[in-house]
């Protein structure tokens, strides 16, 4: 049998991530663009993933697109939800989790996923970006530092600077205040994480707590975050492996499932198999 390529697109508002599935499973190729719905990147993310790949467009069965730009993907064969596609893609990694927590670019999501990988209900902040990763972006530009390295200043930090702004606005007055004062970078980045994870907690305790929990998304890159998230709920959070693809390898699970069936040497419509094509 011919190997079975699908493609899950996930064009989120801040990055666009593309997973190329061979037979459902395997990771044939991927990719992730710091650009979302809107830009290039939608369309940059699925090059760099058929180029990883080694095939063409023309050998993809089936694609999904999801994410916040969802809609704007042409040639899609399916367009799902983001929550659904969060849902089955950790279902697809971690089969025994319940909660999913989705940090992304603007928004956070905490998401039920039934035993069966089946999105069973959310509790989502869209409106305010604290406690996003736009909020980590913003801080990240005022300490001069990339958001990737958020992580190893507040592993260093000896104490936890209070951030009292709930507010991104006059949270980055606060610290750029602090900064004046000049307080330990390090613990003013502790700081920040504590106050992400104070508010996704209270995300997750709105929607109820069901262990085991993952955690998905680009904000989940930084072991910061995810740490202060651990000792605000008190328990273990299941970092996937595939953090930021979560959304696009769902897709392309997805788009597995819709895949064409017949085996290679199909029957035709009208007409009946001849022994030469029960071979093929
Ligand atoms: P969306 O799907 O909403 O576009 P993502 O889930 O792709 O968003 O997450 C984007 C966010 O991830 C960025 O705003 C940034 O804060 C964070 N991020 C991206 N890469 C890293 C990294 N290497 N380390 C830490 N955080 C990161």
């Amino acid at each position: 049998m011919a190997d079975v390529y699908t493609m899950g697109l996930d064009v989120g508002s801040t990055a666009s991530k593309c997973v190329i599935l061979k037979n459902g499973t395997k990771i044939a190729g991927s990719a992730v663009i710091a650009a979302g719905t809107g830009t290039s990147g939608p369309k940059r993310a699925r090059s760099e993933a058929l180029a990883a790949a080694k095939i063409t467009m023309n050998e993809i069965q089936k694609v999904t697109a999801t994410g916040y730009g969802r809609n704007t993907v042409e040639g899609a064969d399916a367009v799902v939800s983001e929550l659904s596609c969060h849902a089955i893609g950790i279902h697809a990694i971690f089969p025994e989790v319940r909660t999913l927590i989705d940090l992304g670019g603007q928004d956070a999501k905490a998401i039920r996923v039934t035993e069966n990988g089946r999105l069973d209900g959310f509790v989502m902040n869209d409106k305010c970006a604290a406690g996003t990763g736009r909020f980590l972006d913003v801080m990240a530009r005022v300490l001069e530092l990339d958001v990737s390295e958020l992580a190893a200043k507040s592993a260093m930090a000896e104490s936890v600077v209070n951030i009292s702004s709930t507010c991104t606005v006059f949270a980055e007055s606060e610290v750029i205040s602090q900064l004046s004062n000049n307080v330990d970078i390090c613990d003013l980045v502790a700081g920040i994480h504590r106050s992400v994870a104070v508010r996704t907690a209270n995300l997750v305790r709105r929607l109820g707590i069901k262990e085991p929990v993952a955690i998905s998304g680009g904000v989940a890159l930084n072991s910061g975050v995810v740490k202060a998230l651990e000792e605000e709920l008190g328990l273990e959070i299941r970092v996937s492996p595939l953090a930021q693809l979560n959304g696009a390898y769902g897709a392309a699970v997805h788009a597995f499932g819709q895949r064409d069936r017949s085996d290679k040497g199909t029957v035709p419509l009208s007409g009946k198999r001849t022994g030469k094509e029960e071979i093929q």
